[in-house]
């Protein structure tokens, strides 16, 4: 280790570490960082580039503090600090050879204006420029060393100019802009970059900045703004990770929408429709947060952040929540619409009901999450539901009038619309599975009975005995619903009781149902139930008639439905939904009201939950309850028992 005094000569502030000069094998990257003190993961992010070279910091201010900061954070050969503070240093072969030499270069903070007046035009910016795009080393600078660094940059050599005063004349002479004749980092070409946000609330002056520069130039540049102790790190391939305390900032302007009024001594004016400006802000860690492709500033690619639309009415700079935020939901389940109410519900009840709903999600969620398809997802989500006896579909399916348990079941493939279906199965433990046997190993789409039962055991699928679907309270349900019946035909003698066998539909609570969105973008849906207590003579409701009560289609949405099946057939509803959206253009959401509102208007109940490729989920109702419950894409589980 050697320490020196300042040498004018080769503006050495003094070196720590090898002073002989290895050579490493580095990768690029620039790190823009926002000043008020270090981001050591920064420079961390920076060493690992650097393959454990030479770092050369430079400045203007005299200051070599980053010597032994950086060196003392392992993993380098040498940090030497140059301060290059005339023209004849920058444009001297020594100061520019200690630099083409680096494996790393920190371009330290201070005023930017001393960076334009003593680099621009000589070796030292050319040596710069050789790292970043010849070379391709590691690259930083913070707070003015950060200005600098884009290809577009506010140099402030007449003071610096605070948002409001700009933000009201944007032409004020404080407001100095220069484009691209100093620094030319990969990627930066059209972007300029600002600092010391929440410190010293520069946004206002960013944004006046950026309508200088369409205005001027013509150029729709970009932003990118590191908060104080905050780090934008941009790797070979443009892909921006937030690190350090605070948020990072990265501002997109739009072609059609300029600023409406950007003129000397009046106030900016930049509303668009209050969507002058999309910002994306991601709050950074220690390990580098979120994601942003600043090779495209595409909205897609941007993750781990928030959207923002601001816009500048009057010189006042206004920020909102904007539309890009809304959640991506993977997958959606219900357990049946009824007269569910908080009255007729003990909190020990619900408990279960919630806990048998979040696993049947989180079941769905683990294969989603795993790269497995919707189908999976939503055949190991019902599985959890017909297993439990909480829901009318497997284990807890209602009885007939003739006291036994006839299930129907469908899924269905929203990427190439095949689908299979079983009814009035008795024996099948999980007849999820036996639809999508069906939808897999068969040529049908459907089968009935005796002949899906002896499908669903060729295809190896757990056959059980009958009683195996046993619960009392179902039972209890059905001798309810048997005395209601046998009271109302002797008061009414018109009531013919087995037209429908329906007259009892708050018995049964719990069809199942789920529908997912894969990693693919493929949507699946799948529906399971008992159908109704007391139904009869075979009766078959709407859960296994493909575009009734079930349907998938990629183009349009998932859909499963419970309720009144009936009603549900009549209106052919899941398939009226998907064909709302695909020839009417209609929302999923108008869709499902639409739909919901056609089955109440001809006398029926229930609900239905639908997701569409976007992740957009809706789950209206006309009961009073339905048990259900969405995940999104990043795993947050919700559920809902009530109309609230
Ligand atoms: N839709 C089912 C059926 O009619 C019952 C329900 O969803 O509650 O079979």
């Amino acid at each position: 280790m050697q320490a020196q005094k300042y040498n004018a000569a080769s503006a050495s502030l003094g070196i720590v570490g090898d002073v002989a000069d290895v050579k490493t094998t580095t990768s690029g990257g620039i790190a823009l960082v926002g000043g008020g003190g270090s981001v050591n993961a920064a420079f961390k992010w920076m060493i690992q580039k650097s393959g454990g070279g030479d770092v050369v910091v430079i400045t203007a201010s005299g200051s070599a503090g980053y010597n032994e900061d950086i060196y003392n954070m392992g993993g380098v050969n040498s940090v030497q600090t140059l301060n290059i503070i005339s023209r004849e240093q920058a444009d001297n072969d020594t100061v520019a050879n200690i630099i083409r030499n680096a494996e790393m270069l920190f371009i330290g903070g201070g005023d930017q204006s001393n960076y334009m007046k003593y680099w621009r035009g000589t070796k030292t910016q050319d040596a710069i420029n050789y790292l970043m795009n010849v070379k391709k080393v590691p690259v930083g600078g913070t707070s003015a060393g950060c200005a600098i660094l884009s290809g577009i940059y506010y140099s402030g050599e007449d003071g610096s100019v605070v948002s409001d005063k700009a933000l009201n004349n944007p032409y004020m002479k404080d407001v100095t802009l220069y484009n691209n004749d100093l620094l030319h980092a990969p990627y930066l070409e059209h972007v300029i970059t600002d600092q010391h946000y929440l410190a010293r609330k520069r946004e206002g002056r960013h944004v006046t900045f950026l309508a200088r520069i369409i205005r001027d130039w013509g150029i729709y540049a970009k932003g990118i703004a590191p908060d104080e102790k905050t780090a934008v790190c941009i790797d070979q391939e443009g892909n921006a990770k937030v690190f350090g305390v605070s948020k990072a900032y990265f501002i997109i302007t739009d072609p059609t929408l300029p600023p409406e009024r950007i003129s000397a001594n009046q106030p900016l004016q930049w509303v668009s429709n209050k969507k002058a400006l999309l910002v994306y802000e991601i709050q950074g860690n220690e390990t580098g947060a979120g994601n942003f492709s600043v090779a495209d500033f595409s909205k897609e690619k941007a993750s781990g952040g928030q959207w923002y639309n601001w816009y500048v009415e009057n010189g006042k700079l206004i920020k909102t929540a904007a539309l890009e935020n809304k959640v991506k939901y993977a997958m959606v389940i219900h357990g049946g619409a009824g007269t569910i109410t908080k009255k007729s519900m003990t909190p020990e009840k619900e408990k279960e009901y919630r806990a048998a709903l979040t696993a049947a999600l989180k079941a769905g969620y683990e294969k989603i999450k795993a790269g497995k398809s919707s189908l999976d997802a939503v055949e190991a989500a019902i599985h959890i539901l017909e297993d439990s006896p909480l829901f009318n579909a497997g284990k807890g399916a209602v009885f007939t009038h003739d006291g036994k348990n006839e299930m129907d079941a469908a899924i269905m493939d929203g990427k190439t619309l095949s689908a299979g279906a079983v009814a009035g199965v008795t024996n099948v433990r999980n007849p999820i599975s036996a639809a999508r046997a069906v939808m897999e190993k068969s040529e049908h789409v459907m089968m009935v009975g005796a002949g899906a039962e002896k499908f669903a055991k060729e295809a190896g699928l757990i056959i059980v005995d009958p009683s195996y679907f046993y619960t009392e309270k179902r039972w209890l349900d059905l001798k309810q619903a048997i005395k209601e019946d046998s009271m109302k035909s002797k008061l009414d003698h018109s009531f013919s009781p087995s037209k429908l066998g329906t007259i009892n539909r708050d018995y049964k609570f719990g069809t199942v149902g789920a529908v997912a969105l894969d990693h693919n973008g493929n949507l699946a849906a799948g529906t399971s139930t008992g159908g109704m207590t007391n139904k009869r003579f075979g009766r078959i409701g709407d859960a296994p008639i493909i575009g009734a009560g079930t349907y998938a289609n990629n183009n349009t949405a998932g859909i499963s439905c419970t309720g009144w099946g009936e009603f549900y057939i009549r209106n052919v509803v899941a398939h009226d939904l998907s064909a709302l959206m695909e020839y009417k253009g209609l929302t999923l959401e108008e869709a499902g009201k639409t739909v919901i509102k056609k089955v109440g208007d001809m006398g029926g109940d229930g609900g239905l939950i639908a997701l569409d490729k976007y992740g957009n989920v809706t789950m209206p109702f006309n009961t009073e309850g339905m048990y259900r419950g969405t995940v999104t894409e990043d795993g947050k589980i919700e559920i809902q028992i009530y109309g609230e």
